[in-house]
């Protein structure tokens, strides 16, 4: 799926649409009768907002996930239906365009009940809320004492009118980590927070924890839905436990450029910014244009792996904003060449999580970082 660029590009990203399809639909088949809400926060971790959202869909997601809900209304403007659920907001966002467009709006705190309580009033129908109670996170999501007062203070905006309870949802903090004592603290601590709200009385449509390391590897944690979000891109949230194509997942981004320029420089001649690298003999220099500002991390000097013309080897010297270099010995290679950063891992090109290995962060980071100075180009886009 690493089709040849057209020359006068010099790099871009390729997402199949394809993998973010059946990745969901493997998800699925992993989650039992649960839903997928597929999570498409961060323009789809990188990957695109709409097409990722529409791709995932096509593979059997019912609910979409977005942190902000800036993302939840730009994926209704795109025409978008299905159910969307957004978590993470501020006082004096103006929550009237969540009641408008349909938004399930996830709630942590008593001000943001009454803020969406206001919107409903004045646009005469009520709102769809979420409440989130933090199991042991200690991040977003309402803690102790906290939760009992949200769900109480929920009771008297349902009885009115102004907004309908329906879910309710937690985080964990170790699902990558399966046998971690907090895992099984997290779905007791949860079971307790669902009997409250049933107790109040709210029609509960959907009860949901398991982000993807948890839809991997706890099933038993999937109640009514699953919330994953890497793995939706074919990336192991685990990758201790398995690499992709082990939980039937592939990864749908692939990373290319073109070879700007080759040339050889003689032994001892250093390269890139602060001569950081200096071959020891004379060889052949490959300039690559994608560099920081493309979302190259700069972690990623003297260390990122790369394939140039379908050999791997490491960036030499410092990444730079616009490009970085690479040392290929006595290889044939010419301007115009292929070079893969990163993709699904065919003909032994690296991973996102070879880059996250070699810069000491994980493969959420590496995609979600690639800026919107590269082209993304979508595959698949018709199926
Ligand atoms: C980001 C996020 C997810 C998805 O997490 P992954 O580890 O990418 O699967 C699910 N739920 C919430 C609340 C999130 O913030």
């Amino acid at each position: 799926m690493t089709d040849p660029l057209p020359a006068c590009e010099p790099a871009r990203l390729t997402i199949d649409l394809g993998a973010i399809r059946d990745n969901v639909a493997r998800l699925k088949e992993l989650s039992g009768n649960a839903q997928v809400m597929a999570v498409v926060k961060g323009d789809a971790y990188g990957h695109g907002l709409v097409p990722s959202a529409r791709a995932a869909l096509r593979g059997g997601a019912t609910w979409l996930g977005v942190a902000q809900l800036a993302e939840a209304v730009a994926l209704r403007d795109a025409g978008i239906e299905a159910p969307v659920l957004s978590w993470l907001h501020v006082p004096g966002l103006d929550f009237d365009p969540a009641v408008q467009r349909g938004i399930d709006v996830g709630v942590s705190a008593p001000w943001a009940l009454q803020a969406i309580a206001d919107a409903a009033r004045r646009l005469g129908r009520p709102a769809r809320v979420q409440l989130k109670v933090d199991t042991g996170l200690a991040r977003n999501g309402a803690y102790g004492a906290d939760w009992t007062e949200l769900v109480r203070a929920a009771g008297p905006l349902a009885a009115e009118g102004a907004l309908d309870v329906v879910g309710v949802f937690t985080h964990f903090a170790f699902a990558d980590a399966p046998e971690h004592p907090t895992v099984r603290a997290q779905q007791e601590k949860f079971a307790d927070a669902v009997r409250d709200v049933e107790r109040a009385g709210f029609a509960i449509e959907v009860r949901h924890m398991s982000n993807s390391a948890a839809t991997l590897t706890q099933p038993s944690a999937a109640w009514d839905m699953v919330r994953p979000g890497l793995a939706v891109y074919g990336l192991s949230p685990v990758p201790h436990l398995g690499d992709p194509a082990s939980f039937g997942l592939r990864p749908a981004m692939s990373a290319t450029a073109n070879a700007a320029l080759v040339k050889r420089i003689p032994a001892g001649q250093g390269v890139s910014y602060g001569h950081t690298y200096a071959p020891e003999r004379d060889t052949t220099v490959v300039d690559v244009p994608m560099g920081y500002a493309d979302g190259v991390p700069r972690a990623g000097s003297n260390v990122g792996p790369v394939q140039v013309a379908g050999k791997r080897y490491t960036i030499a010297g410092r990444v730079c904003m616009d490009q970085f270099v690479v040392d290929v010995g006595d290889a044939a290679v010419r301007a115009g060449d292929p070079v893969v950063l990163f993709g699904a891992g065919e003909d032994g090109a690296p991973t996102a999580q070879d880059w996250a290995e070699a810069t000491g962060t994980i493969s959420y980071e590496i995609v979600t970082r690639m800026s919107n100075r590269l082209p993304r180009v979508h595959l698949g886009e018709q199926q």
